[in-house]
């Protein structure tokens, strides 16, 4: 079997509720469909969030860097070989989502070829996950009627809060979300925003509140006052944008910097979020399968590694960002029930998209 073709096809889909968090606000979400064809007629396929607050990657230069850099490397070559497109895609620095995305379709082809949904091909079973929506942004009391909602109508009991934009905003966020969902998993995400000593103010009053740990409360390049918030505050610290890639995830683990790391496969695909997986494990470092702002493509894959592992099936996942977005890429929905996401259980990714709806999104 051979790499005949690579297509790159831009989508955006907007959001029911947008997401206002530290460093801007997410309203529409911007996506690169990323397509391997193959000369027996399988094609597989994966999505690139374009996330420049994070990655500095826009759908132009996630389409632009596959088409000039990685399928040159890929064309001609065999889809089994993951390992030997890593080991030369790492020529080029960076483009984090454009690699994870061909990660991600290679992984597709060999399951479907295998037959196998993809949690199978990676050791583990496609069951049901734990999920934990991301809330968009609005009054204290807008906010606790969105969790109330996804609450009622899914089942979900696990919500994670954007804050550190208004420390007095955030507290009444919390007794106003905690008032109603006495028993629900909250955890908060500051994206880099603050000083340690505002961090560590702000923790404890989310200790108070039983906030169950805190998302990058200081900036990536902040070492000294991310070990200073890791030893001093009151609730446990998750790593995100300062764990991008399997050797930020190393230099966090060392610093002493993180309790909790998330993993996203839309930026490390399956080869590299296995690596951080191990490495995480070894230092006794949990992990949570986390949202890029994933629309069902994206959350499918998510799903097939968060349902492979025992150490991410443990934590609820940020699978349902789908929830909140006006539109599917998709042709049957991903289900949410009892607060628990079912993973698809066919071939690879086990998702068949809607192309009369990704020709709407892309225009
Ligand atoms: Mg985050």
């Amino acid at each position: 079997m051979k790499i005949t073709k690579l297509m790159c096809t831009p989508f955006s889909i907007p959001l029911a509720n947008p997401i206002k968090f530290a460093r801007g606000t997410l309203a529409t979400t911007d996506h690169v469909l990323v397509e391997i064809a193959t000369d027996e007629g399988i094609t597989g396929i994966a999505e690139a969030p374009s996330r420049p607050f994070f990655y500095g990657e826009s759908q132009k230069s996630i389409v632009a860097a596959i088409e000039d850099w990685f399928a040159p490397l890929l064309i001609g070559g065999d889809p089994f070989d993951v390992e030997g497109f890593w080991t030369k895609a790492d020529a080029v620095e960076h483009n984090n989502t454009a690699k994870g995305a061909l990660d991600l379709a290679l992984h597709d082809i060999a399951g479907q070829v295998t037959g196998l949904p993809l949690a199978t091909l990676l050791g583990g079973l496609p069951q049901p996950l734990r999920v934990t929506y991301v809330c968009g942004s609005g009054t204290p009391d807008a906010m606790a009627d969105e969790v109330d909602a996804m609450h009622e109508q899914y089942g979900i009991a696990a919500f994670k809060l954007k804050v550190g934009m208004d420390r007095r905003g955030d507290e009444q966020m919390f007794a106003a979300v905690r008032k109603r969902q006495a028993e629900a998993l909250l955890y908060i995400d500051c994206n880099q925003s603050l000083r340690a000593a505002e961090a560590i103010e702000l923790l404890s009053v989310a200790a108070d509140f039983g906030i169950a740990w805190a998302e990058e409360p200081c900036h990536a390049d902040d070492r000294i006052g991310r070990r200073r918030v890791a030893a001093k505050a009151r609730i446990p610290v998750l790593g995100d944008e300062s764990c991008r890639t399997v050797f930020e995830v190393a230099r966090e683990i060392e610093d002493e910097a993180i309790d909790l790391v998330s993993i996203k496969v839309a930026r490390t695909g399956y080869r590299n979020s296995r690596r951080i997986l191990a490495l995480a494990a070894a230092n006794r470092v949990r992990t949570l399968v986390g949202s890029q702002g994933d629309s069902a493509i994206g959350v499918a894959a998510g799903a097939h590694f968060c349902a492979a592992f025992a150490e991410t099936r443990s934590l609820p996942a940020e699978l349902c960002f789908h929830l909140n977005l006006a539109d599917t890429p998709v042709a049957q929905p991903l289900q949410i029930e009892g607060g628990n996401l079912s993973v698809p259980t066919g071939p690879g990714l086990g998702i068949t998209l809607d192309r009369e709806k990704l020709r709407h999104l892309a225009s």
